[in-house]
């Protein structure tokens, strides 16, 4: 079976290398010439909505897509022609702060108090209603902390206005969570849900930087469950969904979801009977779902920036490398690595062998939350 992906990040390099076993065969597409997973498969160098790579595209058996930022009307081009995994709306759903948040409003989801903001008189209301401190995100095309500024007082406010007015935006309440967490779900084309274990993620200036799947209280794992499957219900989804959700004492409120495999969820490659991006391509080719269950426990560190030299981290038994082949850029994502062991015992056992990889803060954090498990 040929599956097409629109985008070549390191999603679509990840579900190549998941899928290649399964027989599949891969049409890559991306704008990039130098896109990192443009050696792993056919790759088109095209826009996204360029006709040429859309016919090609669909050719294919299944399309899919490793950016949930393509455009949603070039899938929905060819979507009479291909089976396109998620759908061309599910897609759209995501890609507009403003309209997600409506959703999970109306699917009875709590999330942080937001406002839309269109004019610098509507900034100065949203944050009269909200309160300091708040957040602006532009209402597209923003990720990893890209178009968004924290406010913490009327200076900022300005500021904000000034670097951002000239788009839609959204104006978030500032949450003072206990922790941050997400929940990754697959749905196969016959509305079978499976979830992966909860996983516990840090973010420094908006990017994630350690996802950890440790063990969770059966009712804070049932009650996202029930969360992720609301909306992979109410999208008709099909594939990976990851919810991404600030936890605040017994409540779950929801801040974004993904529709696409997710970096929190990157641990599931070594640290899952079946990973997020091999369930992803057997619910998007219409195979039987794999098993979800975690193997024991893990922690993944994401490498920002530029890739660290590697031997001391494989020194570490347990230690699985991801170089995405990406050349060196601030902020940006080029590889990972995830370290699994048997339990969150022996998880432990190893964090003193992270010191100076680690940043200390979030070795710290880290340790602590294993020191409670
Ligand atoms: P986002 O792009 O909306 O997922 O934001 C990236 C990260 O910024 C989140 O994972 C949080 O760490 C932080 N963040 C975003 N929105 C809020 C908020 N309303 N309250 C607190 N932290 C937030």
């Amino acid at each position: 079976m040929k599956v097409g992906i629109l985008g070549g990040g390191q999603l679509a390099r990840m579900l190549v290398e998941a899928g290649t076993p399964l027989g599949l065969d891969f049409v890559i597409v991306d704008p990039k010439p130098d896109a990192c997973a443009a050696g792993m498969g056919r790759f088109i160098h095209a826009d996204y909505a360029d006709s040429d790579a859309l016919d090609r595209l669909a050719s294919c058996d299944r399309v899919t897509c490793d950016f949930e930022n393509v455009p949603a009307d070039a899938l929905a081009i060819i979507d009479d022609r291909v089976a396109v995994r998620p759908s061309a709306a599910a897609l759209a759903a995501a890609q507009d702060r403003l309209t997600e948040k409506n959703r999970f409003t109306r699917l009875g989801m709590e999330t942080p108090g937001y406002a839309e903001a269109n004019s610098r008189t509507d900034l100065q209301e949203a944050v009269q209603k909200l309160g300091l401190p708040a957040v602006v995100k532009t209402r597209r095309m923003g990720y990893d902390g890209k178009g968004q500024m924290l406010l913490r007082d009327a200076e900022d406010l300005e500021l904000a206005w000034r670097k951002l007015g000239e788009y839609p935006l959204i104006v978030e309440q500032w949450v003072a969570f206990d922790n941050e967490c997400s929940i990754t779900a697959v749905r196969s084309t016959d509305g079978e849900l499976r979830y992966w274990p909860i996983s516990r993620t840090w973010h420094r200036d908006g990017i994630l930087r350690l996802a950890a799947s440790l063990p969770v209280a059966e009712s804070r794992q049932r009650a996202a469950e029930a969360l992720v499957k609301t909306l992979a219900e109410d999208l008709d989804y099909v594939g990976c969904l990851t919810l991404e959700l600030f936890a605040c004492g017994d409540r779950l409120l929801a801040n974004e979801f993904a529709p696409r495999v997710h970096n929190s969820a990157h641990w599931t490659i070594e640290g899952a009977v079946c990973s997020q991006f091999e369930n992803h391509l057997r619910a998007v080719c219409g195979l039987p779902l794999g098993a979800t269950d975690a193997r024991g426990a893990a922690a993944m560190v994401n490498f920002i920036g530029r890739m660290p030299a590697p031997a001391p981290w494989l020194q570490l038994p347990g230690l699985h490398w991801h170089d995405y082949g990406k050349s060196a850029r601030e902020g940006r994502k080029v590889g990972h690595a995830t370290l699994s062991a048997r339990d969150t015992a022996e998880l432990k056992l190893l964090l003193p062998r992270l010191e100076g990889l680690l940043d200390s803060g979030l070795l710290r954090e880290l340790d602590s939350v294993l020191d409670r498990n």
